[in-house]
């Protein structure tokens, strides 16, 4: 990733690939990758206070309030001083406006990435997806049932709660309502590269490379 994309934010609906995309980028070209939902979770697991806050609106499948996924994005970008990717922040427009006003106005030098995949394809990569309770592991059903343990760190494998099928179909329509305006506003300030998130991790892989390079 050039200079210019050093700060990215991932946009996508649920099961898009954003994390295995994020993590991917993020270790080839080192920048810094923070997943705003997956620290939730990992809040919830550890019963810190903002666990405790957030935990009903995960359970609900509902958006976190602004504040909050404000305060933890910016929190960890406070000690950071190199180049970044958000996966899954900002995804409201409030946040994107907040967001924007944090960093300096419009943000030439941010790309929103939109990985684009359809209904049936998520609904079926949700299905088959497993994740690691401890590390950032993140497989299918098939390769958590051959490894029986997390390849990584020997962590328990497991799907995660909002992936199931009644959860899933309310995760995706929240995505319509409140992050298709998010992705509308980077489409209309000029930041926005949007590439089809359809095909192996590794085809959607050199597709986002090539793609970033061009936009960059
Ligand atoms: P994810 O792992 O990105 O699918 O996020 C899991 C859940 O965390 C989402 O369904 C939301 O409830 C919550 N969440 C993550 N990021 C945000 C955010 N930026 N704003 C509000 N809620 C969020």
């Amino acid at each position: 990733m050039d200079a210019d994309a050093a700060r990215l934010v991932l946009l996508g609906p649920p099961a898009c690939g954003k994390g295995t995309q994020g993590r991917r980028l993020a270790r080839a070209r080192q920048r810094s990758y923070f997943s705003t939902g997956k620290q939730l979770r990992r809040e919830v697991s550890a019963g810190s206070s903002l666990g405790a806050e957030v935990g009903p609106y995960l359970s609900r499948n509902e958006y976190v309030p602004d504040r909050l996924a404000m305060a933890l994005a910016t929190a960890w970008l406070e000690g950071e001083t190199g180049g970044w990717i958000l996966d899954g922040f900002p995804r409201t427009k409030p946040q994107a406006l907040a967001f924007d006003e944090i960093l300096g106005e419009k943000n030439p030098s941010l790309r929103a990435l939109f990985l684009d995949v359809d209904r049936d394809e998520l609904a079926e990569r949700v299905a088959q997806r497993r994740e690691c309770g401890q590390c950032c592991w993140v497989g299918t059903r098939a390769e958590a049932e051959m490894a029986g343990r997390c390849p990584t760190c020997a962590g328990p494998l497991m799907q995660r709660k909002d992936d199931a099928p009644e959860s899933f179909q309310k995760r995706v329509a929240v995505f319509e309502q409140l992050t298709l305006p998010v992705v509308d506003y980077y489409a209309q300030s000029g930041r926005l590269v949007r590439v089809s998130g359809v095909g192996s991790p590794e085809e959607v892989f050199t597709r986002v490379e090539r793609t970033l390079r061009n936009h960059g």
